[in-house]
């Protein structure tokens, strides 16, 4: 081979490999692992993934250069309890019986967009009709855009507990939802639900360990499982590599869910000392959800917004949540980032931040739950939650320094997602 045409070849691979660099520039840049803020770094991204983080500005011919000098760059943000196919209104309690699986898809669409686009790309999907699977899957293949989800498909539920998809309907359409639909009455029907959720394509399971806010039904704080029917979902999900989150309001069923070996309690409401200590002994994770409980309050005081059984569940619920965060993490329970959206509009989960920092948490630590801690407990933490070599290119950029002013959450300025830059 002549010398010339090597040559060419040498150089003509050199620019194709620079060609698909993206060099980042980044003013400030969030160090999530050792939780500061270091100054005037380049992130080198090749395909989806971080090649490498340099100091300095670096702006080498040929590769795509993304400014950044005048922003705090940080991961891409993970919230731990979303509804990626429901917002919720007026009309809520009638969509079940109105809309199609379709017009869910759909809707879903706008809302997975939403909340990639306002910094989450990565969310823990706890609960729908099942559409959640499908919509993971159009994101995964690239044929809509949204954050990485991982899905519990349909949560699981007791006969008129929080979850039973037939609460509030008339005789004629209660039917009698069993495993498969998200009940479960026994042992059996426990381990049967949970292989169900593998088989259709869940990636975790959530239940409701007691009564909720918004479901139609008297009490929002009653336990609702068995220790032994929460204990056979939870050996099960095991088998499955799958771990357990459960909805809990009420003490005695937080207590058993605990126990029973779930591996996050969604709001947490009326914790008790006992049980915090209780969280901290079986390595057990709050996820807050604040923002869910001062939207259902706000809500609640609009007349005919939720149905007369909702609102004073909701009135009652809504103003705890904030305290008792206060005090778990106070306590010292691990607490991992999350808001309930769907509860309130999709893309505002960043108000969460400025509601845990007003609870006494640095603005620092809300930042590393919503990163390393939620990549540790998808067991992702070598992929996710760092801006380090190695790492997914999930990025995002915010105007001001969050330690200064938590409320720059709030308005997510860029954001890249495996690489691919989604908002700029
Ligand atoms: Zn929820």
């Amino acid at each position: 081979m002549n010398k010339l045409l090597l040559l060419f070849i040498t150089v003509f691979i050199l620019q194709t490999s620079n060609a698909q660099t993206t060099y980042i520039l980044c003013g400030k840049l969030v160090d999530t692992k050792l939780g500061k803020i270091e100054s005037k770094k380049t992130i080198f991204v090749k395909e989806n993934k971080i090649i490498a983080v340099k100091d300095g500005y670096i702006m080498p011919k040929g590769g795509t250069v993304i400014d950044l000098r005048d922003k705090v760059v940080m991961p891409g943000l993970i919230d731990f309890h979303v509804h990626i196919e429901q917002e919720f209104d007026r009309n809520t309690r009638l969509n079940k019986y109105i809309l199609n699986e379709a017009d869910v898809a759909f809707n879903s669409v706008g809302f997975a967009k939403t909340t990639l686009l306002n910094g989450f790309t990565t969310v823990r999907d706890l609960g729908g009709t099942g559409v959640n699977i499908s919509i993971r899957n159009a994101i995964n293949a690239g044929k809509i855009p949204g954050p990485r989800v991982f899905t519990a498909g349909k949560s699981l539920a007791t006969t008129g507990g929080h979850a039973d998809p037939t609460n509030g309907s008339s005789r004629v359409l209660i039917g009698n939802p069993g495993p498969k639909e998200g009940v479960v009455n026994s042992i059996e029907d426990a381990k049967k639900a949970v292989r169900q959720r593998y088989k259709n394509g869940a990636d975790c399971i959530k239940i409701t360990a007691t009564g909720g806010v918004l479901s139609v039904a008297k009490s929002g704080d009653n336990p609702q499982f068995t220790i032994e029917e929460v204990r056979a979902i939870c050996e099960t999900a095991k088998d499955y590599g799958m771990h357990v989150a459960a909805h809990a309001h009420g003490d005695e069923g937080m207590q058993r869910a605990i126990v029973g070996g779930v591996k996050t309690i969604e709001h947490g409401t009326y914790m008790s000392y006992e049980t915090m200590e209780l969280m901290k002994k079986h390595d057990a994770y709050l996820v807050p959800t604040i923002t869910a409980g001062k939207e259902v309050e706000e809500k609640a005081k609009i007349d005919g917004f939720y149905p007369a059984i909702v609102v004073p569940k909701a009135l009652a619920v809504g103003p705890q949540i904030q305290g008792t965060f206060a005090k778990a993490y106070k306590k010292g329970v691990g607490i991992a980032f999350g808001t309930d959206a769907g509860v309130f509009k999709h893309g505002n989960n960043g108000k969460e931040f400025g509601f845990m920092v007003e609870a006494g948490m640095p603005a620092m630590k809300t930042i590393q739950s919503a990163t390393i801690t939620n990549a540790t407990l998808l067991k992702m933490e070598t992929e996710l939650g760092q801006i380090q070599k190695g790492f997914f290119a999930d990025i995002i950029a915010v105007d001001d320094d969050p330690t200064k002013n938590i409320a720059t959450m709030e308005n997510v300025v860029f954001v890249m997602k495996n690489g691919v830059v989604y908002k700029k």
